[in-house]
Formats: structure tokens, C-alpha cells, sequence
């Protein structure tokens, strides 16, 4: 087939997916160009909704059939309202396609109507290539998906875990050291800490080993430990106090991350005055960066069952972070707070990734894009209520035949 792809050709960012999808379709023998002359299909990779306007201006660019691949794609009952096939899963099996007509007969290929799709997961490991990004900045796939099964998380429940052999690894190091490139492995895994400058970990690991970092990022997500027990992580009070004495030892900052939106505000209150009060205990010689997100409610993951009973009350903005910023200032000088984005930013998320009609999914995009569209929390709540879009099912990707499923009990409540 000969292909136009145009994030390829034009797009700076995202460019280890960009890479590894052109190379597979390559060395399968499909053509890759930079314009549509002369082409079979258009591709459009989609990481998530925030990529959606970008779809609506390729519909608009050409006439060919456009493919949406990526982890979006996953949400095919809104990826095809602008596009005319999504392929689901990994691009290998798309790659041993000869002809249009034989990736859209593919069970991994929806084109509207039809059976539910099954994701393909066919990894092709040992071509995976080493992706410059920057002058000295190399990155490296090293697994899709997660061991661990967060209630929230969207990345574990679309991909079945996999992960690239040692040897491999060890290989793209040797190779990004050959070229003198600092060498990032993508992917989920945290136990051996991959090494480098900044580190992903699970907190818990990172308070029992000694590690040699500028940067350790953990994720703390929930309020409490009661929340954390049930979404997510097991992570104590204990356990961050001894993170934050521990951030001494190592003379290194630490990036937690948080996600606001399920807990009470006031448990996040309570949360900020006991991190202060061990600041004080404690204080800190490098910074303490506390990022906070706001929760979305995803299909596939088992909180989506929950998502009529999204609370706006519980969902904050820059105006209770830069509060806390002030709070924690009062106990040490090397912190920073991230604000989220809004509500209203949130549900206009959830409005595009549950659309199943145009009509829908063109409203959510203007409300999301347009500023003298923009949405109250309250009118975004109303309208994420009462637009249908919650009535989307709630599917499942059985995690050994990768056959996408209906989840008993989670569909519409
Ligand atoms: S939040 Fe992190 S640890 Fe939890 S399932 Fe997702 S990738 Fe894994």
C-alpha cells in the first residue's frame, strides 16, 4: 500500500509512535509518503481526545479513506465518526496487510457496524528501533500495558502486558551510547529503575532502595489511604513520610503525582496540612513538586461503572492549588503545586471520547476549542448528564483473547 502520513512528515512531537509505525510499515514494504498523490489511505495516529481536532482537519484535508491507529483507537465508537477504518492495537498486523480492502476485512479493523473488534497485540520486539528525538535525546519502546490494574487507569485495561526482552534493552543502550544519546525506555515497568537522571517509580520501591537520581517521580493519586487501597496503590502515611526524609538522603527532588476529582476536597485538606507537617519535621534541601490532575471518568477501566456519579464538588482548580501552595510555603521554601485543568475542560474530555454521532461529538469539540463557547462547571455537568454521551457501554478487553467485550453490570445504569 502506499500511505500518506502526515504526523510523520510534519509533526515534532509524539515521534517514537510516529517512528515505529512508519519503520513496521516499511520494512513490510508499504510506501510512506509525505503527501496523498497517489495514495491508497491516510493514517492519523491518536494518543488521546486532545488529538481529536487534528482528525477533523485531516477529514477535512482529503477525500482518501483515513485509518485512526493509536491508543485512542480503542474508542472506535467515536474515532470513526471522522475516519473511515480504526485500527485496534499494534501496527504489526496492519503492516502484513497487502491491500486496503484486506486491513478493513481484519477482525483487528472496524469500519462501522459488524461484531466487536479484537485488538491486535502482535509485538514485533526484536525490530523495534532506537528513536533520536533531540540532538542527544534517544527513546526506546520497552513494553505496552501494566502489570498492576489500577481502577482509573486506562493504559492497563487496553493493553494486555507485554514487554521487550533484556537483551534488546541492553542492546538500544549499547547503541544509544555508541551515538553518545541519552537513552529514555518507555514504559511502565518500575522495578529495576531504569537508571538516568529522572527516575519513574513506585513510591514504595523508591522508600527501600537507595537510588541516584536528579528526579524520582511516584504516583500517590489518592487522598487517603482508604482511597489509594481501593483505586490504586497501597501507600501509607508512613510510607510518604518516610519518602520525604528519604528525598535528604538521596539529594534528590521528587515529582508526586495526584489526581483529584474522587476524594472530598477536605481529605485533600487534610492531606496538604500532614504533608506540611512533615515538612516541618523534616524540611526539604531540593524541591517537592505536587501534580495534580483531575479525574476522567474512561471506558474499559472498572471506575467508568461509577461515572454517573461524578461529583463536580470534588474537582479543583488553580485557586485551591495556589492555596495549598501557600499553605506548604508556610513549612519550606523548595515546593511547587500544579494546578489541573478544570471541570468543564474534564467533561468536555469524557463528551468527545463517549460520542457516538457526529451531531455529539462536534458540540463537545466546540465547547472544548471555542472560548466564547466555554462551559460553566455546572452547564458542563448538566450537559455530561444529559447528552447522551454516559449511555456509551462499558466495554472490556478480555486481557487473554483480546476479543473487546461488554462488561456485565458496567453498561448503562
Ligand atoms: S496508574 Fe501506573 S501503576 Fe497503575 S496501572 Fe496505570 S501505569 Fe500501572
Amino acid at each position: 500500500m502506499k500511505l500518506w502520513y502526515p504526523q510523520y512528515a510534519e509533526s515534532q512531537s509524539r515521534f517514537l509512535t510516529y517512528t515505529i509505525v512508519a519503520k513496521a510499515l516499511m520494512a513490510a514494504g508499504h510506501e510512506i509518503e509525505a503527501n496523498p498523490t497517489g495514495c491508497d489511505a491516510a493514517l492519523y495516529s491518536m494518543c488521546d481526545v486532545m488529538e481529536y481536532p487534528g482528525l477533523v482537519k485531516l477529514r477535512a484535508r482529503t477525500a482518501l479513506p483515513i485509518i485512526v491507529g493509536g491508543a485512542y483507537a480503542l474508542n472506535w465508537w467515536s474515532a470513526i465518526l471522522y475516519s473511515d477504518v480504526v485500527w485496534l492495537g499494534e501496527v504489526y498486523d496492519m503492516a502484513d496487510c497487502r491491500t486496503l480492502d484486506e486491513l478493513m476485512a481484519s477482525p483487528h479493523a472496524y469500519t462501522r457496524g459488524g461484531g466487536l473488534p479484537v485488538v491486535s497485540t502482535r509485538v514485533e520486539w526484536d525490530t523495534v528501533p532506537v528513536c533520536q528525538i533531540e540532538p542527544r535525546k534517544a527513546y526506546y519502546w520497552g513494553g505496552v500495558g501494566c502489570k498492576n490494574k489500577c481502577r482509573f487507569c486506562y493504559t492497563s485495561w487496553t493493553h494486555i502486558h507485554q514487554v521487550n526482552s533484556p537483551a534488546n534493552i541492553e542492546q538500544a543502550k549499547r547503541v544509544a551510547k555508541r551515538q553518545k544519546l541519552h537513552l529514555m525506555i518507555a514504559s511502565n515497568e518500575y522495578e529495576d529503575g531504569q537508571g538516568g537522571t529522572t527516575q519513574d517509580m513506585l513510591l514504595v520501591d523508591y522508600i527501600r532502595r537507595p537510588v541516584r537520581a536528579q528526579l524520582i517521580r511516584c504516583g500517590i493519586e489518592f487522598a487517603t489511604e482508604q482511597s489509594r487501597a481501593r483505586m490504586g496503590k497501597r501507600i501509607s502515611r508512613e510510607d510518604i513520610w518516610r519518602a520525604i526524609q528519604k528525598m535528604n538522603a538521596d539529594n534528590c527532588a521528587l515529582r508526586l503525582f495526584h489526581i483529584s476529582g474522587y476524594d472530598p476536597v477536605e481529605d485533600w485538606e487534610t492531606y496538604i496540612d500532614e504533608l506540611g507537617g512533615m515538612l516541618e519535621r523534616c524540611p526539604n534541601h531540593k524541591i517537592l513538586h505536587l501534580m495534580y490532575n483531575n479525574l476522567q471518568y474512561q471506558n474499559y477501566t472498572p471506575l467508568y461503572a461509577e461515572r454517573r456519579r461524578i461529583d463536580p464538588a470534588r474537582y479543583i482548580d488553580h485557586t485551591v492549588t495556589a492555596r495549598w501552595y501557600d499553605r506548604l510555603r508556610m513549612h519550606t521554601q523548595h515546593v511547587l503545586v500544579g494546578a489541573p485543568s478544570p471541570y468543564a475542560h474534564v467533561a468536555c474530555r469524557m463528551g468527545v471520547e463517549l460520542s457516538r454521532e457526529r451531531e455529539q461529538v462536534d458540540w463537545w469539540l466546540d465547547k472544548a476549542k471555542n472560548p466564547k463557547a466555554k462551559l460553566t462547571t455546572q452547564q458542563a455537568h448538566d450537559a455530561l448528564l444529559s447528552s447522551g454521551v454516559l449511555d456509551t457501554p462499558h466495554y472490556r478487553l478480555n486481557m487473554k483473547t483480546a476479543q473487546i467485550e461488554l462488561w456485565e453490570g458496567g453498561g448503562a445504569q
